[in-house]
């Protein structure tokens, strides 16, 4: 195991914050948390788990240690007569995931494409757009205590997902990195097409029977037109959430509120 020290986050958070990580360990494999775990002096210090830095804002130089997840490796682990199970290392890209599991012909993940950071963080906030959500196509997923050192695998009644919401920001927060994510892509293939950006692009292109290919290209160019590229400009995406209203309270509103519950905001997750 090494240990950094000094180490510029800069390149490391989309809003490109100049914050430096008194130490950091590159986290491979669940052996390696284990290793910080049983360190006489790393196992005791206060930790943050970093993936892409995309939805962090670095207000300080960051005094605790910092575990930069890069667990790597994609595959096809199950193929079963209902779905495909596929599998990803935390520190995979996220939407490097979404565009191999098209490239194998494995859809199902393509109204989340271009959602910036890593594959280990989509479970956190329980990542979501273009109407489909982390929890639509989760199966399991390995983590590390970063207590203990014990391994477990956890399953959706576990993670108790809600919107961009999850055990990991609740009794888990900062406790469990998670190493690797299991997603079940349901066969056959259906298009989520309920979006209203996605319907305009379906009229656009006369099109209404449209392949993965035609959702991920359509989710991409709707994407680049609304939201800053990090790459570009820095920034850490939407602060907001769509409000979330029970339908009695959306029936007995006005207009206007009813407009408002039905369109989101064209930046909110
Ligand atoms: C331009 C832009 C657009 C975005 N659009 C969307 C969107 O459409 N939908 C959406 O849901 N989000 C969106 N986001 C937010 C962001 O993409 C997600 O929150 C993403 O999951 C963050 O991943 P990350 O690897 O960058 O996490 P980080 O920013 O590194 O970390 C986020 C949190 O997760 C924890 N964490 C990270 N990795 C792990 C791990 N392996 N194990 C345990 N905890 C971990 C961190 O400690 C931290 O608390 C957007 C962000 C940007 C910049």
């Amino acid at each position: 195991m090494q240990i950094e020290s000094g180490v510029s986050l800069k390149p490391y958070n989309t809003f490109g914050l100049p914050a430096v990580a008194q130490s950091l360990v590159r986290i491979k494999n669940d052996a390696d948390v284990r290793r910080v775990v049983d360190h006489p002096e790393l196992g005791l210090a206060p930790k943050f788990i970093l993936g892409g830095g995309s939805n962090i804002i670095l207000t300080r130089d960051m005094p605790a240690l910092v575990l930069k997840v890069e667990v790597m490796g994609l595959r096809l682990v199950e193929e079963r007569a209902d779905a495909w199970i596929v599998e990803a290392g935390a520190g995979e890209s996220w939407h490097a995931l979404v565009e191999w599991t098209l490239a194998q012909g494995l859809p199902g993940l393509e109204n989340m494409a271009l959602i910036p950071g890593t594959v280990g963080a989509a479970p956190v906030q329980n990542i979501g757009a273009y109407g489909l959500e982390l929890k639509d196509r989760f199966e399991s997923l390995d983590a590390v205590d970063t207590v203990t050192g014990r391994s477990v695998t956890l399953g959706p009644e576990i993670c108790d997902f809600g919107y961009r919401d999850s055990v990991f920001k609740h009794s888990l927060a900062g406790r469990t990195l998670i190493t690797r994510v299991r997603l079940r892509l349901p066969r056959p293939w259906q298009p989520v097409l309920g979006y209203l950006d996605i319907e305009r692009k379906m009229r656009e292109a006369g099109v209404s029977n449209p392949s993965p290919r035609q959702v991920f290209d359509w989710v991409c160019e709707i994407r680049r037109a609304k939201l800053p590229d990090p790459a570009v400009i820095g920034n850490a995406g939407s602060f907001f959430k769509n409000p979330v209203v029970t339908p009695s309270s959306a029936a007995t509103s006005s207009a206007a509120t009813r407009r408002s519950c039905t369109t989101r905001c064209p930046t909110a997750r």
